[in-house]
C-alpha cells in the first residue's frame, strides 16, 4: 500500500465551512457533520495502529479530520514512529505525510524537524481564507519560518503550502496575498542573487496554476500546491450494503466508477476502525477493529475484497463510494 491514514485525533482548533470537523448543524451546505464528543487516540492503540500500518505500508498519515499537532502525546508518536520505522526487518522505512492546518507549527515545528520519520508536511494553507486577515497573516508568517528553517535544517523534507480552493471566488482575496508574501519571503522578484533577471525568480501567481500544472516548485524542496475543494461523500444506511453483499453472484447492476481505496490507502479512525479511505471521516465503510485483527486479516475481509473487486470491474458496489465525487477523478 502506498499509505495509511490514521486519524490521532478528531479535534481540530479550526472550523472550516468546507470540513465535517466543524461545529454540529451550523454550517450551510454540509451534510456530513460529526456531532460525536471528539477524542485523542490513546497511546496504546497509537502503537497498535503504527505496528499494523509497518506491516502493509512504508508511509503513514496522522489525519483523517483533525489536526494531528493538537494532540498532547504528538512529539511522543513521532518518536515511536521512529522506533518501529528502525525495527523493521524487511529493510524498509515507516515515514510520516504530515497534514496540519499550521497554526501550531511555531510550537511544534522544532519536533518536526528533529524528527527523521516526518518525511513531508502539507500545509492546509486554504483553511486561513476564512481567518480575520491578522489571524491568517500570523499563522502563514509562522507557516513560513518554519519553511525557512526547514530549507536550512532538513533540506530533504518535502513542503506543500495547500491552496485547495479552485473555483471558490471567495478565496482569492487570500490566495494573492498568501502568494505575495511567498515571493516575499523567498524572494521571488524576477531578479537573482546578482540583480539580474531571472525567469527561475519570477514571482508565482495565480496563472502559475492549471488543471495539469498543480504544482509550483518555490525553493528546494517547498512547493506552492493548487487543487480543487473535495466534496465529502454523503452518510449512508449500512444495511443497504449488506443487502446487496448478499445478492453477490447474481446479476446486481452496481453505478459505475472506480477508486483507489484499499489498494493504495486505507484508513484507521481514532477509535480503531479501519475504513476504506481518508475520506471516511464516519466509518460508513467498516471493515474491522485493528485492536481485534490485524490489518492484513482486516484488508481481505470479504466486505473489502467485495469492495476492492468491485473497483477493479468498474462498479461502485457500497453505497457511501456511490455518492463520493471524487471517485470521478479516477477513470
Ligand atoms: S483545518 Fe482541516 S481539519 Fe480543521 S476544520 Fe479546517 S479542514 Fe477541517
Ligand atoms: S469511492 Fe470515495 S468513498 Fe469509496 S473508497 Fe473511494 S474515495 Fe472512499
Amino acid at each position: 500500500m502506498n499509505g495509511v491514514y490514521i486519524e490521532i485525533t478528531d479535534v481540530c482548533n479550526l472550523h472550516c465551512s468546507f470540513c465535517p470537523c466543524g461545529d454540529p448543524g451550523t454550517k450551510a451546505g454540509m451534510t456530513t457533520r460529526v456531532a460525536a464528543p471528539r477524542t485523542f487516540m490513546s497511546s496504546k492503540l497509537f502503537e497498535r495502529c503504527i505496528t499494523e500500518a509497518a506491516t502493509v505500508t512504508e508511509q503513514v498519515y496522522f489525519h483523517v479530520l483533525g489536526e494531528p499537532t493538537l494532540h498532547p502525546g504528538f512529539s511522543l508518536y513521532l518518536k515511536k514512529l521512529e522506533e518501529v520505522s528502525n525495527a523493521r526487518t524487511d529493510g524498509k522505512k515507516l515515514q510520516l505525510n504530515l497534514t496540519t492546518n499550521g497554526t501550531t507549527i511555531a510550537r511544534s515545528g522544532k519536533a518536526i524537524l528533529a524528527s527523521p520519520a516526518v518525511r513531508q508536511v502539507n500545509f492546509s494553507t486554504h483553511a486561513y481564507a476564512e481567518l480575520p486577515l491578522e489571524e491568517a497573516a500570523e499563522n502563514l508568517q509562522d507557516v513560513l519560518d518554519f519553511c525557512r528553517m526547514a530549507a536550512v535544517e532538513r533540506p530533504d523534507l518535502y513542503i506543500n503550502l495547500r491552496l485547495w480552493n479552485v473555483g471558490d471566488e471567495s478565496s482569492n482575496a487570500w490566495n494573492n496575498y498568501m502568494l505575495e508574501q511567498v515571493n516575499k519571503a523567498f524572494g521571488r522578484d524576477g531578479t537573482n542573487e546578482n540583480h539580474n533577471a531571472d525567469e527561475n525568480c519570477a514571482p508565482v501567481t495565480l496563472e502559475h496554476f492549471c488543471s495539469r500544472h498543480k504544482s509550483f516548485l518555490v525553493e528546494g524542496r517547498i512547493y506552492i500546491h493548487q487543487d480543487s475543494r473535495f466534496e465529502w461523500p454523503e452518510q449512508v444506511s449500512g444495511s443497504r450494503f449488506e443487502a446487496r453483499e448478499t445478492l453477490e453472484g447474481q446479476s446486481v447492476s452496481y453505478p459505475k466508477g472506480t477508486c483507489r481505496a484499499l489498494d493504495t490507502h486505507c484508513a484507521i479512525l481514532h477509535d480503531g476502525r479501519v475504513v476504506a479511505c481518508c475520506l471516511d471521516h464516519s466509518g460508513q465503510i467498516a471493515l474491522g477493529h485493528i485492536q481485534e485483527k490485524s490489518l492484513s486479516e482486516i484488508l481481505s475481509s470479504p466486505m473489502a475484497t467485495n469492495i476492492r473487486d468491485g473497483f477493479a470491474n468498474h462498479e461502485l458496489r457500497h453505497p457511501f463510494c456511490q455518492s463520493c465525487k471524487f471517485c470521478k477523478r479516477f477513470k
